[in-house]
């Protein structure tokens, strides 16, 4: 990693330092001040008390454990390196005048690709490797990210296909802290300045945590009820910058498409409106699976124990599939978003067609 990369890594964790000494601070006053000094000393609610530093601190231990794998165990993902695609006869003829393709240096055409005008599938100059749909090149971390969501300043790192789940989890929970901070004070203050001893004040450390949660909590609830929506639509929050942005500049995408009855290919152009629902299934509970995880429990339990190791295979002999080597970043349209492609080509609505000589492989 270069000395720039790292020192970008480092300021990235200046925040996060920050969002810690805020949670562990609010923490200790509010245990403190209003738990134990208030709560459990003055008003005798003893149970109350006990309850709330045990959620406090339960709370806590989760998202420490969210934030170390979301930062160090997983990150956001690294795209495999996609060799070229097999479009035209590249193979290396053996004697008999067969050809036998050069299986590490290329692989078959998958059935559905993003591409350029000309058909030619998209390309990371940096990483030298074909860029598979939804991925994004980070220039922050120096590779591609497969799903690319956002760069997070409050948690430090950037938010991919493989820490989503953990990202989505972490908001869940630091709203669920701060609401409980806030709404626990609000409960109180009534008794809290109306009882002799404490002078009619409430302790000015709760009032800094009570001027603190209150925006925090309406952030991040906002925040995890627009992922929510995101994860209902099988949408990233970059794909919908670009659809908007594509729609004002009126910029076209282009994909490539195998008809398998034909085996022709076709380059076609899509509107923002096409694409935006590209990567969408039929089904709800789909995209949530797909971006979630297939177990409904693990969505709340904070480890993400999801497989991400990408398969490996050094066979030269082997022809690889684009899913072979994806594994886990595999990204598959939806149903509509094929069926909208199928409509464009029965209408002869496409840009050129042609055959892929790697098609022969599928
Ligand atoms: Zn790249």
């Amino acid at each position: 990693m270069d000395s720039k990369l790292k020192d970008k890594r480092l300021i990235d964790y200046l925040l996060p330092v920050l969002v810690w000494g805020l949670v562990f601070y609010s923490t200790w006053a509010f245990s403190h001040k209003l738990c134990y000094n208030q709560i459990y000393k003055n008003f005798k609610h003893e149970s109350i008390a006990i309850g709330l530093i045990c959620i406090i601190c339960i709370l806590d231990i989760t998202l420490i454990i969210i934030w170390i794998q979301l930062i160090w165990i997983y990150g956001p993902g690294r795209q495999p390196k996609i060799p070229p695609f097999i479009l035209i006869d590249n193979g290396i003829r053996n004697n008999f005048g067969s050809i036998e393709p050069t299986a590490t240096a290329s692989i078959p055409p998958p059935v559905f690709y993003e591409c350029d005008i000309n058909g030619y599938p998209i390309w990371c100059d940096t990483c030298k490797s074909l860029k598979i749909g939804r991925t994004h090149h980070s220039k922050r971390l120096g590779y591609c990210i497969p799903r690319f969501d956002h760069h997070c300043m409050w948690v430090g790192t950037v938010i991919g296909k493989s820490n989503y789940l953990l990202f989505t989890q972490f908001v869940f929970y630091f709203s669920c802290l701060l609401l409980i901070f806030w709404i626990s004070i609000v409960s109180y203050i009534k008794r809290i300045v109306d009882y002799p001893h404490t002078g009619y004040k409430l302790d000015p450390n709760l009032i800094v945590i009570l001027i603190l949660s209150v925006p925090f909590s309406i952030m991040t609830l906002s925040l995890f009820l627009s992922h929510v929506y995101f994860t209902f639509m099988n949408r990233t929050s970059l794909e919908i910058i670009n659809i908007k942005r594509n729609k004002k500049l009126n910029i076209k995408k282009f994909v490539c498409y195998l008809d398998k009855t034909s085996g022709n290919r076709y380059v076609i152009e899509m509107s923002p409106e096409d694409m935006a629902n590209i990567w969408k299934k039929r089904s709800i509970w789909e995209n949530f699976k797909e971006v979630l995880g297939n177990n409904f429990l693990f969505w709340f339990i904070p480890f993400d124990i999801r497989k991400r190791q990408v398969k490996q295979n050094n066979d030269p002999e082997c022809i690889q599939s684009l899913d072979y080597i994806l594994g886990f970043y595999n990204e598959a349209i939806g149903e509509d978003a094929k069926l909208l492609i199928e409509q464009k080509i029965i209408n002869s609505n496409y840009l050129k067609t042609f055959r892929a000589f790697g098609d022969q492989y599928h």
